[in-house]
């Protein structure tokens, strides 16, 4: 891919050298921090908080959490902020479903630039006041989610060869989201949450388009998930032969986040680490939902389990997914400390 002749970006070789150091730790769930704040229609939209969303929709916007970038900044500056100070070296943009096609569903496909370009600056500034207070260097991730529409796969039973988005849609879908993420000022691409494989081809696509543009290869990280007891993504992978998919992009770190929780995710990391020759990253969730699809593990828990995965030296970088807080960070970065980061075979 012509893409990876680009120079790489100022901080390509920082977080490099880092990772070769020590695990480095990623950030944890926003929508479970979201959720907490009780917010209402009109707190969505942004009515009286000065912030109201110059785009205009006549959708409800409540549960659109990435619009909060636009119309409560400060609270989702805040969060990042949290997770920073509980120990994150990275920590992700709040832009899981800043795509057209996942905004097409609160009629906001215009504001796709902006949420991007300014998801990224809320969290640079959050970094920035972090860095300030103890002096460690820290990263934004310009998280990509994985979109409600899947490349390689019909999502109607009666006619399998139909697509609800092709390769070409997503693609251009995902270019948009990266090249707001790089004006914003982001220093990293995560693709996560990756259930179709094809989809996430899209977004890698889509990413060296745009370093060529911007003149520069950034680290991207690519999270693929896994969602069964079969052990296979969704779109029938394995972890390994997941892993072949993508390394042509010779992504900074693999790995997989969200599912089932640590216990659940571990051979499936085992098996990604053995075959990887690059950094590998696991965020799962804080344990298996309840009744009430609330996550239960308390941050000793989860942290317990992710100590394990680096006792086996399995990860270079480590997180939470849903249900974890900035407390459930600051157990697995304590938990973490003393343990060497993977050596990842060249
Ligand atoms: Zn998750």
């Amino acid at each position: 891919m012509h893409g990876l002749i680009l120079p790489p970006s100022r901080t390509f070789a920082q977080l490099t050298t880092l990772a070769r150091e020590r695990i480095l730790i990623l950030d944890g769930a926003m929508g479970t921090q979201i959720q907490g704040l009780g917010l209402s229609e009109e707190d969505f939209v942004g009515k009286g908080s000065g912030c109201a969303c110059a785009h205009h929709s006549d959708h409800p916007q409540k549960g659109n959490n990435d619009l909060l970038i636009l119309t409560q900044p400060q609270a989702i500056e805040d969060i990042h902020l949290a997770y920073a100070l509980a120990g994150a070296d990275i920590v992700e943009t709040n832009t899981f479903s800043s795509t057209t096609i996942a905004q097409a569903d609160y009629g906001l496909e215009n504001a796709v630039h902006d949420l991007n370009a300014e998801g990224a600056r809320i969290a640079r500034r959050a970094m920035d006041r972090a860095t300030a207070t103890d002096g460690r260097p820290r990263f934004v991730a310009g998280a990509v989610g994985p979109t409600n529409r899947t490349a390689s796969m019909s999502p109607d039973v009666n006619d399998p060869g139909y697509r609800a988005v092709s390769f070409d849609e997503l693609r251009i879908a995902y270019g948009q989201q990266i090249r707001g993420l790089i004006a914003g000022g982001a220093d990293l691409i995560l693709i996560e949450t990756i259930f179709d494989t094809l989809n996430a081809k899209a977004a890698i696509f889509a990413c060296f388009e745009a370093f060529a543009e911007h003149g520069q290869r950034l680290p991207v990280m690519i999270s693929g998930t896994i969602t069964d007891a079969s052990g296979r993504t969704l779109s029938g992978q394995t972890p390994t032969a997941f892993w072949h998919s993508v390394r042509h992009a010779r992504p900074f770190t693999i790995g997989l986040n969200c599912a089932l929780g640590a216990a659940a995710m571990r051979p499936h990391m085992a098996e990604i680490a053995a075959v990887a020759d690059t950094f590998t990253c696991a965020y799962p969730n804080a344990g298996l939902p309840n009744a009430f699809g609330l996550y239960d593990e308390t941050p000793d828990e989860t942290a317990a389990q992710v100590v394990d995965f680096a006792r086996d030296g399995l990860v270079n970088v480590v997180g939470g997914c849903c249900g974890t807080t900035p407390e459930h960070i600051r157990a697995i970065a304590d938990a973490v400390a003393g343990q060497p980061p993977r050596e990842v075979r060249q």
